[in-house]
């Protein structure tokens, strides 16, 4: 298959042309068009997979989709649309450095902003005013953000856990049932992790909603 059949958009099939991307790896092959359709997901993937683009192209295509039909400008508030809950500082400012760079033909409509621990949290919380449409965060961080009113979570409608098993091993257990407490109900869940031990198939079992399940 290639990225058009996976059904993306053209402001996203043209970046990834720009950026060389020849075909979609296994993993974007067989889960971008589910996500697209809405499901939940679990997928067993490591780094170098293409797991980044898997879960950031369709986040994209359905932000800007979102967008396209809420043509009335209310206010945006503290409000963020879609979350994506990473272990580490390194990884967020990746993840949202490759979302970033997906987005460029949104010509800025699509506002990423990524939060973590370790600095300040003045300039996160000025990054955040007016809300953003996707954060990146370290759950920490995220929860303290959470407690100084700086972002809301309850519209958040796509959840991304990105390497679960890091975030759990590195002790986030509390962090995260505190995090998925404040989120909507109805929302797709896209959980990524390397390893599948009994924390992270609980937390499957807790949070996702007749997942597809791939393996790579
Ligand atoms: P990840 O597994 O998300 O950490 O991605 C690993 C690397 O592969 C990143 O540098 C991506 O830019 C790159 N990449 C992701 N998808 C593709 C693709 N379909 N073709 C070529 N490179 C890709």
């Amino acid at each position: 298959a290639n990225f058009t059949e996976l059904g993306l958009i053209p402001p996203l099939l043209a970046r990834l042309t720009e950026l060389e991307y020849q075909q979609p790896t296994p993993i974007q092959a067989q889960a971008i068009p589910s996500i697209l359709a809405g499901r939940d997901l679990i997928a067993g993937a490591n780094t170098g997979s293409g797991k980044t683009a898997t879960f950031a192209l369709p986040l994209l295509q359905k932000i800007h989709e979102k967008q396209l039909s809420n043509s009335e400008k209310n206010p945006k508030g503290n409000y963020v649309t879609g979350l994506i809950l990473v272990p580490t500082r390194e990884l967020a400012k990746q993840v949202a450095d490759s979302i970033k760079s997906y987005a460029v033909h949104f010509n800025g409509a699509i506002k990423t902003v990524a939060v973590f621990g370790g600095v300040s949290a003045n300039t996160q919380m000025l990054a955040l005013r007016g809300g953003s449409d996707i954060l990146v965060a370290t759950p920490g961080r995220l929860l303290d953000l959470i407690s100084s009113n700086a972002i809301k979570l309850d519209r958040v409608s796509t959840l991304v856990l990105d390497e679960a098993d890091r975030m759990l091993s590195l002790g986030f257990t509390e962090e995260l049932s505190a995090l998925l407490a404040l989120l909507p109900k109805k929302k797709q869940t896209l959980l990524f992790s390397a390893t599948f031990p009994e924390q992270v198939k609980a937390l499957t079992q807790e949070l996702l909603n007749n997942p597809i399940e791939i393996q790579v």
